[in-house]
């Protein structure tokens, strides 16, 4: 069975009704205006997955793939890398280095203001967290709402969120979530993993889960950083090409927009549908990526002072989001 809290919360993909319990394992359409289903809905059903609501758009071969992909998978929580699920995606693009560990944390903890004072009792949506949920961004509020592609990862998510957890199998794309019910919604490094022309329809599903007075913080890349210009300026006098370690990332799709464009994105989801509007402003998240900071922070006995020379870098230019390598976007709802 699943939660009446996270039933209140449920969309129907067909016609944006809500959802209700048909058996333990099936959630049925609820039609519009009548949350407790009078058989007015347009009689779509979504499967439970190990308590968890699939909502899915499309064909039902997706929601078939999605099932299956979990039953057939040989992920075990813990399996490969101690207590940490760390996913494939995030090995490929992040320097997993202590330091550079480091240095993403603290650039990130940074933001957890964005949502302080939005009151214990809201809810904090996590939109594409897999299987590390951002415990620390959703702490102030009084659920932990977790959307995913991945049942697995959602499993995981759980386990780490325990009781706080609210969590429900869905496409970013298509959010399973009526307008504007959380206070704070945050896309952390998931939206440059979906097709470049399909980011707007996500953006403007983020803009429209959250309430008004809520704020949305995205996580996101920087196609011209300083960083991109450096690493292109090396190999021109270096004469190197390409690094190996992009065959790796591209295994991965990443696809940022510039500045100006997410902005926007972001910003006409507010507009959207007639429900007032709302600001956005991009900010530094950090400096630098992987490209630079694996090879500085690695230099044997001094990458800890380099680690603090590039610190201080970041002090002095961090108020130029135009040259940062991942930019946070900071939004809030009128
Ligand atoms: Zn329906």
């Amino acid at each position: 069975m699943v939660d009446t809290e996270t039933l209140g919360l449920l969309r129907c993909l067909g016609c944006s009704g809500g959802i209700a319990q048909q058996d333990e394992t099936t959630l049925r359409c609820a039609g519009r205006g009548d949350d407790h289903g009078d058989g007015d809905g347009c009689g779509k059903t979504y499967p439970v997955v190990e308590g968890i609501p699939v909502i899915l758009t499309d064909t039902e071969d997706e929601v078939g793939s999605v099932i299956r992909t979990f039953y057939e998978s040989e992920w075990k929580a813990g399996a490969d890398a101690g207590d940490r699920v760390v996913p494939r995606a995030r090995v490929a693009h992040e320097d997993m280095s202590g330091l550079g560990q480091r240095y993403i944390y603290k650039n990130e903890a940074r933001f957890g203001r964005v949502f302080e004072g939005m009151g214990s009792s809201g809810l904090f949506l996590d939109a594409g967290c897999g299987a590390q949920p951002r415990e620390e961004f959703g702490a102030g509020f009084g659920k932990h709402v977790c959307v995913d592609f991945s049942i697995e990862g959602l499993i995981e998510a759980r386990r780490v969120l325990g009781d706080r957890a609210l969590c429900v199998c869905g496409s970013l794309l298509d959010l399973p979530f009526k307008d504007g019910v959380f206070d704070g919604v945050l896309a952390s490094h998931v939206l440059y993993h979906i097709d470049a022309g399909q980011q707007f329809t996500a953006a403007r599903e983020l803009t429209r889960a959250v309430g008004r007075g809520g704020r949305v913080l995205v996580f996101y890349g920087n196609p011209v950083s300083l960083e991109r210009r450096l690493a292109g300026l090396a190999r021109r006098v270096l004469g190197k090409k390409r690094s190996d370690m992009r065959s790796a990332a591209r295994a991965f799709y990443f696809h940022a927009h510039p500045i100006g464009v997410m902005r926007g994105y972001l910003a006409d989801g507010f507009g959207a549908g007639g429900l007032g509007g709302g600001r956005v402003r991009a900010v530094t998240l950090r400096l630098f990526g992987r490209r630079i900071t694996a090879p500085l922070f690695g230099v044997p006995v001094i990458g800890g002072v380099l680690y603090l020379v590039v610190r201080v870098v970041e002090i002095a230019l961090g108020w130029m989001p135009g040259l940062a390598t991942y930019v946070a976007y900071v939004g809030e709802k009128d």
